[in-house]
């Protein structure tokens, strides 16, 4: 006992050593522990080491732990194949076809593993005309594959076995004092893959930690770049940003880097209306909360959200034609998702709810009869009336539409009755509609109650 406290306090300050050209930092100074990592990952690392591989966690969980934070998925890189990896665990299957990765089922958690990749040199590598790569899937070692990722603080890779980190490229102590820094050549580095760009505006905004001065320097200059990365996957990075649970302070760093041009066009002119920034950033504040609160979000709610006041526009313009209400949101919102389609790529897939989000803002005006007793019954209700609630909010809607409804949802059948206001309140529009040619004819010569319809 007093020989094992001398020890400890006589012991050497615990130090990192070198492992070729790696730093060890041991446990003693970093101090995330074994406890710390996923059952099914631990499971991953001890499987492949006890069969003669390296294996390790790297990339965003090492990081977050060492900032403190509960990592969202633990993923390992290996020196083991995939078919080598899938060998080992009965319940493993090979996904992806341009790197292909492999899934580690244990229940519930699916552990993502990949084997240690390189850069290609320049002159074999695959790049389009721009310079951006197309190919980088060939194997490597630990050395070539922290090289090939994107920021210091991305690329340390711990082994829970002797609670060591890895570190090629200082992320140690860059992620200690909140930096983060691009590894190699800013300029090599985005030309190669300009959604880096985003990578580094999410991940400062999302942990807090500043971008380094180099890193951040070159991306004014470089966003054009931005738009030779397909769609799909600028989508996928504008829906990590918007799901991060920083949404705001990724759209606050983005404007302030001059990058949403391009990437959210739709937010180009929101920006310049009151309303409608004050409407998304409404929209936004709430999806953070939301996620802080482990609730879930839906893409298309947020789609909805933004593309709203563009859908505003379009509406109000064919209502000011003489359209009938139905009709014109009809032809409103087709015409912005076409738009938008062009730009950012949204999948057909969210469109079904999108369009019901809408739909139902127009029916919560009619409170006579049945309608709001049918508005009620419809299966997306809560997220209408969640994005009635925006509105009010946002100063877009007297404020009393969504405290009527907020009451109307959970009154009794005898309030309900006192609440509902007389038959024709709210429709003058509609019957005061011009009489239309024929050609014309669309959906406008629908009653309001097929809004009931699912449109897809
Ligand atoms: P998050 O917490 O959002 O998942 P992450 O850093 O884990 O952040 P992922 O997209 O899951 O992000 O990527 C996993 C790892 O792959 C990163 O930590 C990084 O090392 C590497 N990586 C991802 N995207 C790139 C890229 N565009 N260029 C280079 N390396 C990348
Ligand atoms: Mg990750």
């Amino acid at each position: 006992m007093i020989k094992k406290f001398l020890k400890s306090v006589f012991r050497k300050p615990a130090k990192t050593r070198s492992a070729g050209n790696a730093q060890v930092i041991p446990f003693e100074l970093h101090a995330v522990a074994r406890e710390q990592i996923s059952h099914g990952a631990l499971r991953v690392t001890d499987g492949l080491q006890a069969a003669g591989y390296q294996a390790y966690v790297v990339g965003g969980a090492v990081r977050d732990l060492l900032l403190g934070r509960i990592p969202k998925d633990f993923d390992i890189a290996t020196d083991a194949t995939p078919e080598e990896v899938r060998s080992v665990f009965r319940r493993a299957r090979i996904i992806g076809r341009r790197f292909r990765l492999v899934h580690v089922m244990f229940g519930e958690e699916v552990v993502e593993v990949s084997t240690f990749r390189r850069m290609i040199e320049a002159e074999d590598a695959q790049t389009d005309e721009h310079g951006r790569l197309l190919r980088d899937n060939e194997f490597g070692d630990q050395e070539q594959d922290a090289a090939r990722r994107d920021f210091t603080a991305n690329a340390l890779f711990y082994d829970p076995s002797t609670q060591e980190i890895y570190d090629y490229h200082g992320g140690y102590a860059d992620t200690r004092n909140h930096l983060l820094r691009i590894i190699g050549d800013p300029l090599v580095r985005y030309r190669e893959d300009p959604v880096r760009m985003l990578r580094a505006v999410r991940l400062s905004a999302k942990l807090g930690i500043k971008l380094d001065g180099p890193t951040a320097a070159p991306i004014a200059e470089m966003k054009a770049l931005l738009d030779n990365v397909p769609k799909a996957r600028l989508l996928d990075e504008v829906l990590k940003m918007l799901l991060s649970g920083h949404s705001l302070e990724c759209i606050r760093k983005l404007r302030k880097m001059n990058l949403h041009h391009g990437l959210l066009p739709l937010l180009d002119v929101i920006w310049e209306q009151p309303v409608g920034e004050k409407f998304i950033m409404l929209a936004l504040r709430n999806t953070d909360e939301r996620l802080s609160q482990d609730k879930t979000v839906s893409p298309a709610f947020l789609f909805a959200a933004l593309l709203w006041h563009e859908v505003l526009a379009a509406w109000n313009s064919r209502l000011q034609q003489g359209m009938r209400p139905v009709g014109a949101m009809h032809e409103a919102m087709d015409e912005v998702l076409a738009r938008q389609r062009a730009q950012l790529a949204i999948p057909h897939r969210q469109d079904a709810v999108m369009k019901e989000i809408w739909l139902m803002q127009q029916r919560f005006e009619q409170r006579a009869g049945q309608r709001p007793f049918r508005l009620l019954e419809q299966p997306r209700f809560r997220a209408g009336f969640d994005f009635l609630l925006l509105r009010c909010a946002s100063g877009e809607v007297n404020e009393e539409l969504g405290l009527w409804w907020d009451e109307f949802q959970d009154a009794s059948a005898e309030r309900r009755a006192e609440m509902l206001q007389p038959e024709g309140a709210g429709e003058k529009k509609r019957r005061r509609r011009k009489p239309r040619k024929k050609a014309e004819g669309s959906p406008a010569d629908e009653p309001v109650a097929a809004a009931d319809e699912p449109v897809t």
